[in-house]
């Protein structure tokens, strides 16, 4: 554990009067070597003759970066205010998904979703409210412990955002729920969701209701992909809302529209009462197993989610994979090669559909947020600039290295899917079009 006050006492002691957005710069470039190379001050900084601030960054920035030190431009180098709040540490004590706060709206106190809440969770304190408003934790852990049920109004369908200038793969969103009770280090939503609270909405038919007639962008696909795993997991709460009993046979009756199902989970006994269908793809979220092991906490292990990836493609489902985000970690590419292998030996590759890759990046505000809840994570101890789109990514030298090996390592043991890379510069996606 790296003590901030110990860092800023070494500064003041051999840089005495440093102004305070100097001492912040050199502060954070020490903290965050520290932290990753588990040294002490004095053995990142010693001191000597003559050390000034322009000398001291630049011996900072040379160990922090080591790859992208005098090849990125300065203002590539994100420093901000070290802030530090232990009281928003991640809680990961295991504990099943059961809300002790349930509100539910008048609209839709009467929809079996409302039922099922009830009956799932008899002990929970229910509440009836006009509408939707403001409930929940201040701290984003304890989100599990509220769960509003809602008749969503207006946000219905919609292109994705992608990331600005990125390349856009035409992906199209409904997006049915709101918070995750996974923990992934990762997870934008940490610092995105300021409702710390489960949303669930109980009028999925209304969503549907507009799918038809609407001009959906298509990309690069056969046909239009239509999704619902952007603010929240697809499955991980499908035993209460039972969306797939919906979503099923209104896509199985149209065959020019793919539907897909994005999880982590092996929330899958919903899915397979549904029966399968051709155009519906479920798509699971994949990484290496220590990669999993470390980072993404409560989530069922690679071989879990392959099994039940076995088991719904017999059911009739189509299958995906999302290697994101991918981390080039010491021995990387034997971790990734042999988790697309395990792939390729646990389910019938010709019923893959598609396959993405996209390596970490995240918003400076998460950077923050990771840091936070995650004081011992790992994944922010990568060479992370700010780059075209105002987004942290490694630098992209190490992107075209990483899409390279493992590129076309997918299209080769996956021959019948389309292999994409996911919110890209369109330059660094270009070569694998
Ligand atoms: S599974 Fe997805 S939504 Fe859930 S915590 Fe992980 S990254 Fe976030």
């Amino acid at each position: 554990m790296v003590y901030v006050k110990e860092i800023e006492n070494y500064l003041s002691e051999i840089l005495p009067g440093l102004g305070v957005n100097k001492q912040r710069e050199l502060t954070r470039l020490i903290y965050e070597i520290a932290k990753r190379d588990k040294k002490t001050p004095p053995e990142i900084l010693p001191t000597e003759k003559n050390l000034n601030f322009e000398r001291a960054k630049k011996i900072l920035l040379q160990k922090r970066y080591p790859r992208a030190f005098g090849i990125a431009p300065k203002n590539a180098f994100y420093l901000p205010k070290l802030e530090l709040d232990p009281s928003q540490r991640a809680d990961l004590t295991v504990r099943p998904f059961y809300p002790k706060q349930v509100y539910i709206e008048s609209a839709v106190q009467d929809t079996p979703l409302a039922a099922r809440a009830r009956q799932m969770f008899p002990k929970a304190h229910f509440e009836i409210i006009e509408k939707k408003q403001l409930v929940g934790s201040e701290n984003f852990s304890r989100r599990t412990e509220t769960l509003l049920i809602h008749k969503e109004q207006y946000d219905f369908v919609k292109p994705c955002p992608c990331s600005q200038g990125s390349a856009c793969c035409g992906y199209n969103l409904i997006n049915l729920g709101f918070g995750c009770r996974f923990e992934c280090e990762y997870c934008f939503l940490q610092q995105y969701q300021n409702l710390h609270a489960i949303l669930l909405p109980a009028n999925v038919q209304d969503f549907l209701t507009k799918i038809d007639g609407v001009n959906w962008r298509k990309g690069p696909f056969d046909r239009p992909r239509i999704g619902s795993g952007e603010f929240t997991d697809s499955l991980v709460f499908d035993e209460l809302t039972r969306y797939t009993q919906d979503i099923v046979p209104f896509f199985r009756a149209r065959a020019h529209l793919q539907f897909e199902f994005k999880t982590t989970s092996t929330c899958i006994d919903g899915l397979l009462r549904a029966g399968g269908a051709e155009n519906v793809v479920v798509s699971w979220s994949v990484n290496a197993p220590q990669f999993i092991e470390q980072v993404e906490h409560f989530t069922p292990d690679l071989t879990a989610r392959l099994q039940a990836a076995a088991e719904v493609a017999r059911a009739g489902y189509r299958l995906g994979f999302h290697f994101d985000p991918v981390v080039p970690f010491d021995g990387w590419k034997e971790a990734y090669t042999q988790a697309a292998q395990q792939i390729a030996q646990s389910v019938s590759v010709d019923k893959v559909a598609w396959i993405s890759v996209g390596l970490l990046r995240f918003s400076r505000e998460l950077k923050k947020a990771v840091e936070n809840r995650f004081p011992e994570n790992t994944i922010l101890d990568g060479e992370f600039l700010l780059e075209f789109d105002g987004k942290m990514r490694y630098p992209q030298a190490l992107r075209e290295e990483v899409y390279a090996y493992f590129v076309p390592l997918l299209r080769k043991l996956f021959p019948h899917t389309h292999v994409y890379i996911c919110m890209e510069d369109p330059a660094v996606v270009k070569p694998y079009l």
